[in-house]
């Protein structure tokens, strides 16, 4: 085996020749932004995860950011989420004055605890909370179900960060099985398209949901909070038109204004510039349709991992294979995770550590969050260590990887 032209990251984007026509047709174009391709790309998405409706957004930062403006998270506000995620998960909640609560993780899944959580709720006087953002972490679905169920006894919203497993799901009461982000158990969901993730548009996001009214909010916190549905328009006809006292007499006052002029819009909110470009959603679009493929490779490198350290003493609680679970990441515990992270960047493998307990970050600690806080966050970051996970990942480097870990606990 040729060493030497080993390099092997934990993750990797796809880009191919379909990808780039896709881009170079938008390119050359009317529109490089606010065209034909969003919507499109919004359509193909929301059909995907098999919600309702879809927003893309500019990425998946600012996905959650506007799902917490669509919630009215304020000052004040207390919201549960997990220490073992990324850091935007948390700090959408901190952009709008909201406390972030870190529930631990449950031990085996490395998902959010829904015990914890449920202690978290009975502990405080009805009201404390108003929202859970439950993260399926690595790819790995979380029971929606389950959390609804507590959500509604505490008249709590759900905001579900899928960012790690578009085409995952779990398996509901019913035997029926439930894709990540489709609305049916949670007010909203999130994803990223940034590289690392399964569909790469360079940067960008989507919102997923199956309420309508939450739709629209987010439609307009994108752009501004701006309108040019005249549905929706609150000035009047005569305003809009700008004949109300206009100062030349024998003007256009006196005429019957039907209609709002066609240059009209109005700003309802105080929105973002959150958009997508045109030729990011061509290039989402022409990835979404090899995401199928996509996970159908990473489920199979799933499994030979899976195999090959299956009662190894050196590795616990691997993640292992789990129906449904999207594997963005495989991630495994092991002995001497930092020797182990140390020599396989040696041998040019960039395995990865997903991720630095949350609330132990200084920003967060400076709110009192302390070591001993989550033991079970605690100790997985001790361990953890994501493995190369992705389509294009070959045979022979996995088979490399493995040999690698093999050969450094003989
Ligand atoms: C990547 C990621 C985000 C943020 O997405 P960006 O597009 O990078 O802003 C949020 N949550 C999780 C769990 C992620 O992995």
């Amino acid at each position: 085996m040729g060493e030497s032209n080993h390099n092997i990251p934990y993750g990797k984007q796809h880009i191919n020749e379909s990808d780039i026509e896709a881009v170079t047709e938008v390119l050359k174009s009317d529109y490089l932004t606010q065209g034909p391709k969003i919507a499109e790309f919004e359509e193909a998405f929301a059909n995907y995860v098999e919600s309702k409706y879809a927003v893309a957004v500019s990425n998946g930062t600012a996905a959650l950011h506007l799902c917490a403006l669509a919630l009215d998270v304020t000052e004040g506000d207390k919201v549960i989420t997990t220490p073992i995620t990324f850091a935007a998960s948390a700090n959408c909640v901190r952009y709008c004055g909201g406390e972030v609560d870190f529930a631990d993780i449950d031990p085996d899944t490395y998902l959010l605890d829904i015990e914890k959580v449920r202690k978290l709720l009975e502990d405080s006087p009805k009201g404390t909370y108003k929202g859970i953002i439950p993260v399926d972490f690595a790819g790995r679905a979380v029971n929606l179900e389950a959390f609804i169920e507590l959500a509604d006894e505490y008249n709590l919203w759900i905001i579900e960060d899928a960012c790690h497993a578009p085409g995952g799901y779990f398996t509901d009461s019913k035997a029926k099985q439930q894709r990540c982000g489709n609305g049916n158990f949670a007010d909203l969901a999130i994803f990223s398209f940034h590289p690392v993730k399964h569909i790469a548009a360079g940067e960008g996001g989507m919102i997923t949901t199956n309420d309508e009214k939450l739709y629209n909010k987010l439609f307009k916190l994108r752009s501004h909070g701006i309108t040019k549905n005249k549905e929706e328009f609150q000035n009047s006809k005569s305003f809009a038109a700008g004949i109300q006292n206009s100062k030349f007499r024998n003007s256009s006052d006196h005429r019957r204004i039907q209609n709002y002029p066609a240059w009209y819009m109005e700003m309802q909110e105080l929105g973002y510039n959150y958009r997508l470009t045109d030729f990011q959603c061509a290039l989402g679009l022409s990835q979404l349709q090899r995401a199928d493929e996509g996970l159908v490779r990473r489920r199979e490198i799933a499994k030979v991992y899976d195999e090959a350290f299956k009662g190894k003493s050196f590795i616990k609680n691997q993640s292992g294979v789990v129906e449904g679970h999207a594997y963005h990441l495989y991630v495994i515990e092991a002995e001497d995770r930092l020797g182990l992270y140390n020599y396989l960047r040696e041998q040019n493998i960039y395995a990865q550590i997903h991720y630095i307990p949350l609330h132990l970050m200084p920003y967060y600690r400076q709110f009192g969050w302390k070591v001993g806080d989550m033991p079970h966050a605690e100790t997985y970051y001790k361990h953890c260590i994501s493995l190369p996970m992705f389509p294009t990942l070959s045979d022979e480097d996995q088979q490399y990887v493995i040999e690698k870990i093999m050969g450094y606990y003989s």
